[in-house]
């Protein structure tokens, strides 16, 4: 066996990445596109000693579950990895994967997890659902400006204005801001010749508020007759925000720092509904959240109300309970808890999502949720360990945070308006009845898992968007005397390979 050769195979499974698994004479061969159930021609590209990767050639015999990619590029382009599978193969495809990193990497009991695991949670249209869309700008062979996304693994442009995963009106919006550069001569950025203006177009759309935000990425402060592309934009209905980002840096960071309105608001508006909650009469269940180009916003809104209706109900609140959010973000979660909570405080790192969080519990009139800054790893054991946190006095009234206010003895219950804490909250702050966490990707610091067991909550809820790095949480979380009592994926990204989970942890009481 060797490279270049062609050979046949039967696809058994998918790998982490959505790539078809089939075994020919003992090897492992992973195939990009194949769908379990295919019997495929492939040419072996690259052999490793126990496995290689091969390109798909033919299909001899296609997967009853193998379908005909809706996009034109689903197959070049890299936001979309498992266009070709059904639906329901997809789903059942993220339920397998889950479960099996809690049984690998979590080190969980099989039959254990199938009690706990619960079916996944499904999009009703599994196309058209994303609110944000982010566009790279570059030139085709003629020189021309187009808008599209990256092939898989590469930074080369496939033009496409459509996406499938997307809404209706971003064709409109980068049609006209691409019929303007070639009318203006605006150029597009060059990445390895860091020339030209236009880097990437952010589009962001409320699905409920039917608001619309575009934000031009640019090499640059200004864009020549922007004035002119504006009062085009604006004309389309809904637009509610122009704005002008500058990333004048040699880097994949789509923002720069600086945001810049050139039409309209700096940021647009979106609600959320909550779906099961006792108190669903008296807030009509809407939360009304500001999002600016730089905050992080679920991108999936009709799944997250049902994510976050489940994390609530995971959370089994009665609205006694002291919960921490930790990795809020602009507080989505923890407005959504503190309707039936008794208090929550929430955490997050980056400045202007916690401004905005602050500034989303005001606008929903919600007076006991209190945001921190700082990194979870780091705010969560300085508070636990010293219980006097001194921050940033980031609402300028001498007090750095909920807790400093109480305990060092500068400041009286109420006095700062920013929080209502006293010693008794205190306690309930130390050691709270529920503590929900959202991390990105890379999951927990053991740090704050650490801090997170010390102070033993009756109830932790996880929200994962990898859910290797949740078995591996969960494992550190069970080993410190917890046990998983309910897991349920939840799908946010159709026709990805990625999935959305929530788990129920619960105190062992021996
Ligand atoms: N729960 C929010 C945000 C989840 S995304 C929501 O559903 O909208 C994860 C968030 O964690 C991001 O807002 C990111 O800025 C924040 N974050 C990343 N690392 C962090 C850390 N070490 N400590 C606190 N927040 C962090």
């Amino acid at each position: 066996m060797q490279k270049n050769d062609f050979i046949e195979l039967v696809i058994e499974d998918l790998g982490t990445d959505g790539a078809g698994i089939g075994r020919y004479h003992g090897m492992t061969f992973f195939v990009k596109d194949a769908v379990i159930g295919d019997t495929v021609l492939a040419k072996i590209m690259k052999l490793k000693k126990t496995y290689g990767y091969a390109r798909l050639m033919e299909i001899k015999e296609a997967s009853p579950n193998r379908v005909k990619p809706r996009c034109l590029y689903a197959k070049s382009c890299g936001g979309c990895q498992i266009q070709q599978m059904d639906y329901k193969s997809q789903l059942a495809y993220k339920q397998r994967k889950i479960r099996a990193n809690l049984v690998r990497i979590g080190r969980f009991d099989e039959a254990y997890i199938d009690r706990v695991m619960e079916p996944m949670v499904g999009m009703e249209e599994p196309f058209g659902y994303r609110n944000k869309a982010q566009f790279p700008i570059g030139k085709n062979g003629d020189g021309e400006a187009v808008a599209g996304f990256y092939a898989g693994r590469t930074h080369s442009i496939i033009a496409n204005t459509d996406c499938a995963l997307g809404v209706p009106v971003n064709k409109e919006i980068l049609e006209t801001i691409l019929a303007f550069m070639r009318e203006f001569r605006v150029s597009a950025y060059d990445e390895s010749e860091r020339t030209g203006l236009i880097r990437h177009v952010l589009i962001r759309y409320g699905f409920d508020s039917k608001e619309i935000m575009v934000c031009l990425v640019a090499n640059g402060e200004t864009i020549p007759h922007e004035e002119i592309l504006a009062e085009r934009l604006g004309r389309i209905p809904g637009m509610t925000s122009i704005c002008l980002n500058v990333n004048t840096e040699n880097t994949n960071v789509i923002l720069g720092e600086r945001t810049r309105t050139v039409w309209g608001s700096p940021e647009i508006t979106d609600a959320l509904y909550l779906r099961n909650t006792s108190d669903f009469q008296r807030s009509g269940g809407k939360t009304v959240y500001r999002i600016s180009a730089q905050s992080f916003y679920q991108v999936n809104p009709v799944q997250t109300e049902k994510l976050y209706s489940l994390a609530l109900e995971y959370a089994g609140l009665t609205g006694k309970e002291t919960v921490w959010d930790l990795y809020c973000g602009i507080g989505t979660i923890s407005l959504f808890l503190a309707r039936s909570a008794k208090q929550v405080y929430g955490v997050e790192a980056v400045h202007q999502a916690v401004q905005d969080a602050r500034m989303n519990a005001k606008r929903n009139g919600i007076e006991n949720a209190v945001f921190l800054e700082g990194k979870a790893e780091e705010v969560l054991p300085e508070f636990y360990g010293k219980t006097v946190m001194r921050g940033n006095d980031s609402a300028g009234d001498g007090c750095s945070s909920a807790v400093d206010m109480c305990l060092d003895g500068t400041k009286r219950r109420g006095e700062c308006g920013a929080v209502d804490a006293c010693p008794d909250e205190t306690e309930g702050m130390r050691h709270p009845d529920v503590i929900v966490v959202d991390p990105p990707r890379k999951g927990c610091d053991e740090k704050c898992l650490e801090t997170m067991l010390c102070m033993h909550p009756e109830r932790i809820v996880y929200v994962s968007c990898d859910s290797a790095t949740l078995a591996r949480d969960l494992r550190k979380l069970c080993d410190g005397g917890y046990e998983v009592k309910r897991v349920r994926g939840v799908d946010q990204f159709g026709q990805t390979i990625h999935t959305e989970c929530v788990v129920l942890i619960q105190r062992k009481h021996i």
